[in-house]
């Protein structure tokens, strides 16, 4: 049986991992699903990507790539994310 690959970006799991730690610091952030995902999608745009190929089905350690500088850059990058969105929300009131 042919194996089922895909692309996928490590940086994205790490970013959606970290948020609800950054967004604890940050008590009046809105948590609804619209500013969580603009919150993740600025902070991806901030980092770059770390794209690999995986085989469909597989397990795999969750944060094994993610080294302590990564982990700084990304929690650089949702805080500023935050701080936009909590300027501008997007979302309905
Ligand atoms: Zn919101």
């Amino acid at each position: 049986m042919a194996k089922e690959l895909f692309l996928k970006n490590y940086m994205e799991d790490c970013v959606w991992e970290l948020l609800d730690q950054v967004l604890d610091q940050e008590p009046q952030a809105c948590r609804c699903d619209t500013c969580r995902l603009d919150i993740v999608a600025l902070a991806l745009n901030q980092l770059p990507p770390r794209y690999a190929v995986r085989e469909k089905g597989a397990i795999y350690s969750k944060l094994a790539m993610l080294e302590a500088q990564h982990r700084a850059d990304i929690y650089r990058a949702l805080t500023q994310a935050i701080m936009k969105v909590k300027e501008a929300p997007r979302h309905d009131r």
